[in-house]
């Protein structure tokens, strides 16, 4: 065994041999896999061996669509067959909402290059004739679906990686792992200690327990899971002999059952609603390769119905259940990437579709290490994505509501119930008793929109106008036609001190850092030249030491991935500090045309637009108490975002409210908030601003200033303005009926997928459908209208490219 090495990977399940042979492939030959028994002893080796393309979000389709494509290089290099079956997949709907969900699938595996199809349920039945086509309206197939041999795919992941010089050291578990001074790690295991320069967490069913051996709780919650093996099955017999092949696999989300061919049988599993976890506190490091019990009663609902949807199965005999546990995280998605806080301690664990994930997530997390950066958007699976609130009773109540729901339909306003409410603000019983619908913006109630007085304070869901249309317009009017008032406590709060704090937000910033009192708003980019970060920073007056004193705004869900960044390029002689605020920090949004006037009540302070101009920076006592108040808002309107302590939350909200009542004042919840940004043509963080593209690409010119001074992303920057890049953020109205984009719908241009919509929505106050994407550039100028098409739910609906915000072009609104 070696005592010094580059990387140790813990965990020889598929997901570490995938990243130690990634590791490889990327250049680092000096990396070592330990393993505490076999290959393949955690959740591995009693893996189903399904993989498939489609998952929620398109990147991590992408990254699918990589692993699936990966077996074939895997049984070149190492001569280990993966016992591949590529026999396509069904998704069978049972309802029209769920047709209009294929739809949408199958319009956006358009764009992502994969090949599905849509069809009748009498034309599903051709391909698979157990299912009997009353029970279905319609289905739709995944020709890259199929299903493998979990051992060999993880040996000949593990084969290749030692052909390339990697060394497996099986038997051998990790016990500690501790911090060097020199930042490396002392990996300490029974049979010695490794000193490594970076450690990946691939510890499956014990990622908690590697993760605790670092002080951190990962959110990763184990499930029992149980699928059925079928006797030989006449029925399948018959179809191989008839049609020469396999039969695809079947997915019924009706019963909640998934099934594939297996030797002349049947597979045939469930992810019951009565789900349950599996050691959910501690795995036992003597867990070996052994099953659980199974419990067909848990599963009996759903045999019910995949009995009367697939009547021949009733009648097979059941050769073996096997119940084993598997990992998830809160959302179901991995969680991969470098832990913020710990240096060179990386995780790739929560992968609960090894066999469709595992390939991808070496490869990201492979280029992550080897240069610094992913390669791809993998914020769906970023381990960042998490917050503290993120705890080990919230992770339970959410993965057993994920586990639960793997097959119902989440509509786009669909706000999920478990672990809720997990954070709340001094507002939230007022809202509440407004009539505010609450959503959950990273872990903390958020107001979505006020019923009023008789209407139900609930969503109805649906991918079409739903019942709140009518109440988000009245409250996009009530701001763009007078005042109103929105809660914005979970915008993410920083403060960077210290004498080196203008020079190093400088060198990460794009924009020129504003003089003290003022706003700048800036991107943020990567080496690459690609927009990792939106911020508004304002230089506030110095601190108690005199040092300089910035305050930072940004979006709330990349938190601690922004963190992560700032952390990595801190100065190492402490001439800078920060401070994320978190919930230290709360904010009320006050905008509209009358919003001066009603700030005029509550301060002394001279208010007036010469005073205080678009883009000023103050602290101020407002209604009584201090606040620090920003002179900007994302509706583009007159207005401002006032922030306090939160023990002065409350007294602000109501001295607001008072003040505002001669001028009409209403409450706007996040819903109004985006559909008024809409009509500016303001992007959003993690829909039109992600580390896909570039600045230019993305529309941001004015706020990327190639001249101030270097900055990280700048050459490429250069490059890109000088190359333009090769797409464009576009704004587009649609031609919708009673459904708006939703995201992640297809634009066409003369019978081609040419872009993709990154978000939209009903702009009310200009009374247009809108949506935001990218198409290439070329396309971006001087189509007329009727050019572009938008596909909704199954239709192309016409599109065309709106220039300039159709509200307010000129910005005066905000300025007077
Ligand atoms: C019944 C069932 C059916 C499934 N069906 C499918 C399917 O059809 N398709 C699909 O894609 N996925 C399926 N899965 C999920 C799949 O098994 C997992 O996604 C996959 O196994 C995750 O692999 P892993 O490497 O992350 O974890 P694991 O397989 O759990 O591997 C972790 C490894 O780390 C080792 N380890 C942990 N701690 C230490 C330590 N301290 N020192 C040394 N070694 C350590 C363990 O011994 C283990 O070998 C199924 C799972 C189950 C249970």
């Amino acid at each position: 065994m070696k005592s010094h090495t580059q990387v140790v990977v813990i965990g020889g399940g598929v997901v570490g041999c995938s990243v130690l042979y990634h590791l490889t492939k990327a250049g680092w030959r000096d990396v070592v896999l330990v393993e505490r028994d076999q290959l393949t002893s955690g959740s591995t080796w009693h893996a189903a061996g399904g993989f498939h393309t489609l998952n929620g979000d398109p990147n991590v389709a992408k990254l699918q669509g990589y692993t699936i494509g990966l077996y074939d290089e895997l049984e070149r290099i190492s001569g280990q067959s993966c016992g591949l079956h590529r026999s396509g997949g069904l998704m069978l709907a049972d309802t029209e909402e769920r047709m209009e969900w294929l739809k949408m699938a199958h319009a956006r595996a358009r764009y992502l290059g994969l090949e599905t199809s849509l069809m009748s349920a009498k034309e599903a039945r051709q391909l698979f004739p157990l299912l009997e086509d009353k029970y279905f309206v319609g289905a739709m197939l995944d020709a890259a679906d199929g299903n493998l041999d979990p051992a060999g795919t993880t040996h000949a992941y593990a084969k290749s990686a030692r052909i390339a010089g990697a060394e497996i050291y099986l038997q051998n578990r990790v016990v500690e792992l501790k911090a060097t001074r020199e930042g490396a790690w002392d990996v300490v295991t029974e049979k010695g200690t490794i000193r490594a320069e970076h450690v990946v967490n691939c510890g499956g069913l014990w990622a908690r327990e590697v993760g605790r051996m670092v002080g951190i709780e990962l959110p990763v919650l184990a499930m029992e899971h149980m699928y059925l093996v079928t006797e030989d099955m006449p029925e399948v017999i018959a179809f191989n002999q008839e049609k020469g092949r396999e039969l695809p696999h079947a997915i019924d989300f009706k019963a909640e059952i998934y099934m594939r061919q297996e030797g002349k049988g049947m597979v045939l599993g469930t992810y019951e609603k009565a789900c349950v976890p599996w050691q959910p506190k501690t795995t036992p490091w003597d867990f070996g390769t052994e099953l659980l019990q199974p419990d067909l009663d848990r599963v009996a609902p759903s045999l019910e119905i995949g009995f009367r949807h697939f009547p021949a199965m009733a009648k097979a005999g059941i050769k073996r259940v096997i119940n084993g546990p598997f990992t998830f995280s809160p959302d179901g998605n991995p969680l991969v990437g470098p832990v913020q806080g710990l240096k060179n301690f990386w995780c790739a664990c929560a992968v609960m579709a090894g066999f469709s994930q595992g390939g991808g997530v070496g490869l990201a997390l492979s280029q992550w290490m080897v240069d610094g950066d992913p390669g791809f958007d993998v914020w769906a699976m970023d381990i960042a994505r998490f917050g503290e609130w993120a705890s080990r009773p919230y992770t339970n109540e959410k993965v057993r509501e994920n586990y639960s729901r793997r097959f119902s339909i989440r509509f786009p306003n669909e706000e999920l119930p478990a672990a809720r409410p997990q954070q709340t603000t001094a507002l939230y019983d007022l809202m509440l008793s407004q009539g505010a619908v609450m959503g959950d913006s990273w872990g903390l109630e958020t107001p979505l929109w006020f019923a009023p007085k008789g209407v139900a304070a609930k969503d109805v869901v649906s991918f079409h106008r739903s019942n709140d249309f009518p109440h988000v317009k009245a409250e996009c009017l009530g701001v763009r036609n007078g005042v109103g008032v929105n809660e914005i406590a979970n915008f993410a709060k920083y403060e960077f001190t210290g004498p080196g704090a203008e020079a190093f937000l400088s060198s990460l910033m794009t924009n020129r850092m504003p003089r003290t009192g003022r706003l700048i708003l800036t991107p943020m980019l990567n080496e690459q030249g690609k927009l990792i970060g939106d911020f508004t920073i304002a230089k506030a007056s110095p601190d108690r030491n005199g040092d300089e004193r910035f305050m930072m705004w940004g979006s709330s869900q990349a938190q601690k991935y922004h963190m992560r960044w700032f952390e990595r390029q801190l100065p190492a002689d402490g001439s800078v500090k920060i401070r994320r605020y978190d919930m230290d920090l709360v904010g009320l949004s006050l905008a509209g045309p009358r919003s001066r006037a009603v700030l005029e009540r509550l301060t002394d302070a001279d208010v007036s637009n010469a005073a205080f101009k678009f883009l000023d920076h103050r602290a101020m006592d407002i209604a009584n108490v201090p606040t620090v108040i920003n002179r900007v808002t994302y509706t583009g309107d007159l207005g401002y975002e006032i922030w306090v302590r939160p023990e002065y939350l409350r007294r602000l909200y109501q001295e607001v409210k008072a003040a505002g009542r001669d001028f009409g004042i209403i409450d706007f919840g996040m819903r109004a908030l985006l559909s008024l940004r809409l009509e500016k043509n303001f992007p959003t963080w993690f829909r039109e601003l992600r580390p896909i593209y570039g600045p230019f690409e993305a529309g941001l010119d004015r706020f990327i200033d190639l001249a101030k001074n270097d900055f990280i992303g700048r050459e490429a920057a250069v490059a890109e303005k000088a190359s333009g890049g090769t797409l464009r953020r576009v704004s587009m109205v649609v031609d919708a009926a009673d459904a708006d984009v939703l995201g992640d719908e297809p634009i066409w241009h003369e019978g081609k997928v040419v872009g993709w919509v990154t978000s939209g929505g009903y702009a009310h106050f200009v009374d247009k459908s809108l949506a935001q994407g990218y198409v290439p550039k070329e396309l971006a100028g001087e189509l007329g209208p009727g050019e572009f098409e938008i596909e909704i739910i199954g239709e192309r609906r016409g599109a065309t490219i709106v220039p300039e915000p159709l509200f307010d072009p000129e910005g005066k609104r905000m300025r007077s």
